[in-house]
C-alpha cells in the first residue's frame, strides 16, 4: 500500500516553517529588500553587494551595550525589533535603541565615504510649501528625497494643531561625529531629518533622562510609512530626529 502523500507534504510544510518564519528577520535578506540597488543578498556569511563585493555580516563577538554602537558588525544593527504601530509609543525600556548601531562602512558605500561625497548626492527637496514653505538638502542615493518629499506632502495635509511640530526643520545634512564619540552622525550620510526643536526632547538635555515626548503620532506613522524611522523610539530619545532606515521597519 502506498502511503498517503498528506502526511508527507504536513511535515515538509512543518520542516520549512522555521525557514519561512526566519525570512523576514535575516539581516541580509531585510538589507536586500531595502536596499536593492545595492545589496543582493548573503553567501557564506558575507553579505553579497550588486557590484560583486563582500561584507562580513557577523564578527562573532558577544558585545557590551557601548561596544555594540562603537564596534558594530551588521548583524549588530538588528539588536532590537524596531516596533511600529498603536502599541509602540511606550518609553522604551533600559538601553533598547533600535537603529542607533550602524555600521559605518556600509552606510559610506551605499551614501558617500566623505562629506564631499555624500555632498554630490544630495539635492533640494521643498519641505511643507503650504505651511513652512523651505527647502531641506538630502541625498537622492535610494530615492530617499523621493521619500522625503511624499512625507513632506502628507505632513502639509495635517491639520495646523499637528504639522506644526514638523517645522521649521533643524537641520538634515552635517558631516560630523555625535558629540563626545567617534561615531559619525547618521546626518553625515544626508538621510535625517530634526524637526522642530521647540517640541523636542533629548536625551543628553535632561540631567534625569526620563524618558519625556512631545512629537505627535501622526507624524511618526508618515515618516515610517516611508521608511524613516523615529528616535523617539529609543531608550536614548531623540524626539526630533528621523533617518532613513527601511530594513528595520516591516519588509
Ligand atoms: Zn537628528
Amino acid at each position: 500500500m502506498n502511503p498517503s502523500p498528506r502526511p508527507a507534504l504536513l511535515l515538509l510544510f512543518l520542516f520549512l516553517l522555521p525557514a519561512l518564519i526566519q525570512a523576514g528577520d535575516d539581516p541580509a535578506e531585510r538589507l536586500a529588500k531595502a536596499y536593492p540597488g545595492f545589496i543582493k543578498g548573503q553567501q557564506g556569511g558575507d553579505l553579497i553587494w550588486s557590484d560583486g563585493s563582500q561584507m562580513p555580516l557577523d564578527d562573532g563577538r558577544k558585545k557590551t551595550f557601548d561596544q555594540l554602537l562603537d564596534e558594530p558588525d551588521i548583524q549588530d544593527q538588528f539588536t532590537w525589533t524596531y516596533p511600529t504601530g498603536p502599541s509602540s509609543y511606550s518609553p522604551p525600556g533600559f538601553n533598547t535603541d533600535p537603529g542607533r548601531v550602524r555600521y559605518e562602512p556600509l552606510f559610506k558605500k551605499m551614501y558617500g565615504a566623505d562629506s564631499g561625497a555624500v555632498q554630490r548626492n544630495l539635492v533640494r527637496v521643498r519641505w511643507m510649501p503650504k505651511s513652512a514653505n523651505s527647502t531641506v538638502m538630502i541625498t537622492r542615493v535610494n530615492g530617499v528625497d523621493k521619500k522625503l518629499e511624499a512625507v513632506s506632502r502628507e505632513l502639509d495635509a495635517l491639520p495646523p494643531s499637528i504639522r506644526k511640530y514638523a517645522y521649521p526643520t533643524a537641520g538634515t545634512f552635517n558631516w560630523r561625529p555625535i558629540a563626545g564619540t567617534k561615531r559619525l552622525s547618521t546626518h553625515s550620510f544626508g538621510t535625517a531629518i530634526d524637526l522642530n526643536t521647540k517640541y523636542t526632547d533629548y536625551w543628553k538635555w535632561d540631567k534625569k533622562m526620563a524618558y519625556k515626548n512631545q512629537m505627535p503620532r501622526e507624524i511618526v506613522e508618515i515618516f515610517e510609512k516611508h521608511g524613516f524611522i523615529w528616535g523617539g523610539k529609543w531608550y536614548h530619545y531623540d524626539t526630533m530626529h528621523f533617518e532613513y532606515r527601511p530594513e528595520l521597519l516591516n519588509p
